[in-house]
């Protein structure tokens, strides 16, 4: 009996892997974020309980309203779970080591030595920028992507965000939407063009999916919902969901036979 760290995907249920999707079938107990695809949830047996440990962003820190269980309140779940000798399906979204605290779960459950395993997941680091028709490296314009977080536990370093300006290539930044702002002035601060031009995808591959493009200079005061994913590169003005423009054309390479 183990318990799984799992990654959902982005949301799609056709994005969830072949692996989750046999141990989501054949589980005992469905430990959940907020994030899940109900679609997903039902994979699972109809008898297996599931428990919805989201963390719902809230606005108020003091007293939030219907907030999720803690990290620590998640790591007792899944260890008291796990001490019961149940399979235990732990379904998180995207991928569970991005930013998913997938890796403070395993190591609460290789404390209490509870067998887990971990299985990878689409990250939404990715399939956001996707779903929007964005390649998030081209041969001739992004060598590279960073992936970032625009939220900094207090206490830990912030990201030094004018080094990332110098970096080159495509920036994308999850958990960004509330200080993107700032995010946006230290990139400039930092070497970047203001008219960089920005993507952001709003619940990527959901049917609630909102993309919205800006540039830099305007990114602080274009309204951008959560949960998104903020894409910052030359890539950003592409859409290859409708690649039939001029302007595409004129990115592909010469024919060198590569
Ligand atoms: N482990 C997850 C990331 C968890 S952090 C992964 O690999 O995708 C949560 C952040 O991920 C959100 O604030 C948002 O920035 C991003 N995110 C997650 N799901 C998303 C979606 N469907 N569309 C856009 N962004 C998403």
């Amino acid at each position: 009996m183990t318990v799984h760290l799992i990654g959902a995907g982005p949301g799609d249920p056709e994005l969830l892997t072949l692996r989750a999707a046999r141990l989501l079938a054949s589980c005992e107990v469905v430990v959940h974020d907020r994030l899940i695809d109900p679609a997903i949830l039902e994979l699972a047996p109809a008898d297996a309980p599931r428990i919805d440990v989201g963390k719902i962003p809230s606005l108020d820190p003091i007293d939030p309203p219907h907030r999720g269980a803690t990290q620590d309140e998640i790591n007792q779940i899944l260890v008291g779970l796990g001490r019961r000798n149940l399979d235990v399906v732990r379904l998180k979204g995207g991928d569970p080591f991005v930013f998913g605290r997938g890796g403070e779960e395993a190591i609460a459950l290789a404390s209490a030595g509870i067998p887990y395993s971990v299985v990878p997941g689409v990250t939404s680091a990715v399939a956001a920028p996707m779903a929007a028709g964005v390649p998030i490296t081209h041969r001739n314009i992004a060598p590279a992507f960073t992936v970032v977080t625009g939220h900094r536990a207090p206490g830990n370093a912030p990201v030094d965000w004018q080094a990332l300006a110098q970096v080159g290539g495509t920036i994308v930044v999850l958990m960004g939407v509330t200080h993107r702002a700032s995010i946006a002035a230290e990139l400039i601060v930092g070497g970047l063009a203001p008219e960089t031009p920005v993507c952001a995808v709003t619940w990527a591959t959901h049917d609630a999916q909102v993309i919205t493009r800006t540039t830099l200079a305007s990114l602080g005061n274009t309204p951008i919902t959560n949960p998104a994913t903020i894409v910052i590169g030359a890539v950003a003005a592409l859409d290859l969901t409708s690649p039939h423009t001029a302007a595409l054309r004129s990115l592909l390479p010469a024919a060198d036979g590569h």
